[in-house]
C-alpha cells in the first residue's frame, strides 16, 4: 500500500535493507530469487550480460520486483538481461561460444564486435559537446545547450543499479576509452567562471549520488562563491531514489548531504535532483517515500523524468498514475523521452505515432500541477525534439515537432513537420512534409558538423 505523506514519518530502525549489497554478471549464481527461473532462460541472462551492463542491487530484488509477475514484471525488464535485448544473430553467436566453453579473450572480443554494432555514442557525445578551456578539450564534461553545462565527476561515474536501456551503457562496459569522466573540479569551475552564459550546472554519470558527499562537496560546495553568482541552478542528474533511497535516509553520511543540499539552497541555488523514475511501482515503498520527503525538506526541488519503453511503461495509465503519484509528493514531471538510439532499443522502442498517444492519453487524465511533463522527446544529435501532434494540413497527414532545446538557441519552439510514418521510432526516420528536401535546421547543422569534424583533426 502506498503510504501517504500525512502518515507518520517512518523511523530509520523500520526502513528496510540498510545494507548495500550489489550483484553483477559474475554473481549471477547467488541471485536466490533467479532459481525459480528455468535453466534456459537463466543461460539466456548470462549471454546477454556479457555484452550490456549488469549490476543489481539487494534492494531492486528483494522491494521493487514483483517475482510472482517475473519476467513481465516492470523493475525486472529494467534490470535483469533479456534474451531480446540482443538481436538473434548476436545472441547465437555469444551463446555457442559460451556453450563450447571459450575462453575470457574470446568471449570479450565477440562481446567487443557486438557493442560496436549497438551505436554506442548516440547523439554525437564525443565529438560534438566537448567544452574548451584555454583551448584544450574537457572530456569529462559536456556542453551542448547555452544554459547548461553537464558534468560527469569521475568518482560518479557507475549506478547503484544499472537500467537494462540506459543509453549510457557503453561506460560501464569495457575500455576505459568509452567513458567521460573528469577528475577536474579545478577546471569545471574555471570553466564555469568563464562562462556567464551559463545558468545550470547538470552533474551527471553514471549517477553522481554514488559518491560520498564529501567528494560531492569538493564539486559543488565552491559554487556559493560570489565568482559564481551568474550560475542559477544546480541540477544531479540520478535514479538513486528508486536504486537506493537509503542515500538519503541510513547512510553513514545522508544527513551530511541533506546537509550539503541545504546550504546550496541557503546560498541561492535552485537544487533540483533530476529524479529517473519509469513506473509508478518505484515510489511506493516506504523508504522511498521517506526519501523524498527528506530530500524535500532541503529546499530542494525534485523533478522527474523518464523514457518509455516497450515492456516497462508503454502504458498511459502508467505514466498517469506515476505522475500524478509525484505531483502529490511534490514532485515535478518533467520529461517523458523517447527510447535514444543506442543498445538494446529494438527491445524497448515505441513509434512515435504511438509515443505521442501514450503522452496525450495520460496527460489527459491529469491536472495541470502534472501536466508539467514535456515529451515525448528525442535527445537528438540536433537538439530535443518533441513531438507535438499529429495534424492533417491541407490533406497531408504530419507530424508537428518542436525543438525543446536546440544546439542554435533559434531554433527552439518554432513549430516544423515531418510526413507521418508510422513506424518511424527516431528522429533521423523522419523526412520533411510538404514536398521539402531538408528541415529547417539542417543545412546550419550540418555545418556545425563540419566544424566540429576539423576541430577534433
Ligand atoms: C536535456 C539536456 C540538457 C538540459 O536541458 P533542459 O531542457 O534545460 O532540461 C542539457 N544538456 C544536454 C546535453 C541535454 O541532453
Amino acid at each position: 500500500m502506498p503510504q501517504s505523506l500525512s502518515q507518520p514519518r517512518v523511523s530509520v530502525s523500520e526502513v528496510e535493507g540498510a545494507r548495500f549489497q550489489v550483484y553483477t554478471e559474475r554473481q549471477f549464481d547467488q541471485i536466490e530469487a533467479l532459481q525459480r527461473l528455468s535453466a534456459d532462460a537463466r543461460f539466456a541472462m548470462r549471454v546477454v550480460a556479457k555484452v550490456l551492463p549488469f549490476r543489481v542491487n539487494r534492494y531492486v530484488i528483494d522491494e521493487l520486483i514483483d517475482w510472482d509477475r517475473v519476467p513481465d514484471d516492470p523493475v525486472f525488464q529494467l534490470s535483469f538481461p533479456q534474451p531480446g535485448m540482443l538481436r538473434e544473430a548476436d545472441f547465437a553467436r555469444m551463446a555457442d561460444a559460451m556453450r563450447s566453453g571459450a575462453d575470457r579473450k574470446a568471449i570479450q572480443a565477440i562481446a567487443a564486435d557486438i557493442r560496436a554494432g549497438l551505436n554506442p555514442h548516440p547523439a554525437g557525445q564525443q565529438q560534438l559537446n566537448v567544452p574548451l578551456l584555454d583551448g584544450q578539450p574537457l572530456p569529462g564534461m559536456q556542453h551542448k545547450y547555452r544554459e547548461t553545462v553537464l558534468f560527469f565527476p569521475s568518482q560518479g561515474q557507475t549506478c547503484h543499479s544499472y537500467c537494462s536501456f540506459c543509453f549510457r551503457w557503453a561506460q560501464f562496459v569495457g575500455d576505459r576509452e568509452m567513458r567521460f569522466a573528469s577528475n577536474e573540479a579545478d577546471s569545471l569551475h574555471a570553466y564555469l567562471a568563464q562562462h556567464p552564459e551559463v545558468s545550470d550546472l547538470l552533474v551527471t554519470g553514471g549517477d553522481p549520488m554514488v559518491m560520498k558527499t564529501r567528494h560531492l562537496a569538493t564539486y559543488l560546495e565552491p559554487l556559493t562563491d560570489a565568482r559564481f553568482e551568474r550560475l542559477q541552478t544546480i541540477r544531479i542528474g540520478t535514479k538513486s531514489l528508486t536504486f537506493w533511497p537509503q542515500r538519503y535516509v541510513t547512510d553513514a553520511d545522508a544527513d551530511e548531504l541533506l546537509r550539503l543540499l541545504e546550504r546550496l539552497v541557503a546560498a541561492g541555488k535552485h537544487v533540483a535532483l533530476m529524479a529517473h523514475y519509469n513506473h509508478g511501482r518505484e515510489l511506493d515503498t516506504p523508504i522511498a517515500r521517506e526519501a523524498i520527503r527528506r530530500v524535500r525538506d532541503t529546499g530542494a526541488v525534485i523533478r522527474t523524468q523518464a523514457p518509455l519503453l516497450r515492456r516497462i511503461n508503454d502504458d498511459a495509465d502508467a505514466w498517469a498514475d506515476m505522475w500524478r503519484t509525484q505531483a502529490r509528493l511534490g514532485m515535478v514531471p518533467y520529461y517523458m523521452f523517447v527510447e535514444r538510439d543506442t543498445g538494446a532499443r529494438h527491445y524497448f522502442e515505441v513509434p512515435l505515432a504511438r509515443a505521442w498517444q501514450i503522452y496525450r492519453d495520460a496527460i489527459q487524465q491529469v491536472s495541470g500541477v502534472a501536466r508539467t511533463a514535456r515529451g515525448p522527446s528525442m535527445s537528438a544529435t540536433p537538439g530535443k525534439v518533441e513531438v507535438q501532434g499529429v495534424a492533417e494540413v491541407q490533406g497531408e497527414k504530419v507530424f508537428v515537432l518542436r525543438f525543446i532545446q536546440g544546439r542554435n538557441p533559434d531554433w527552439v519552439q518554432r513549430p516544423f513537420f515531418a510526413r507521418y510514418d508510422e513506424s518511424a521510432t527516431w528522429l533521423d526516420q523522419l523526412r520533411p512534409a510538404f514536398g521539402e528536401q531538408r528541415f529547417f535546421f539542417e543545412d546550419e547543422f550540418d555545418a556545425m558538423c563540419r566544424t566540429a569534424s576539423r576541430g577534433a583533426d
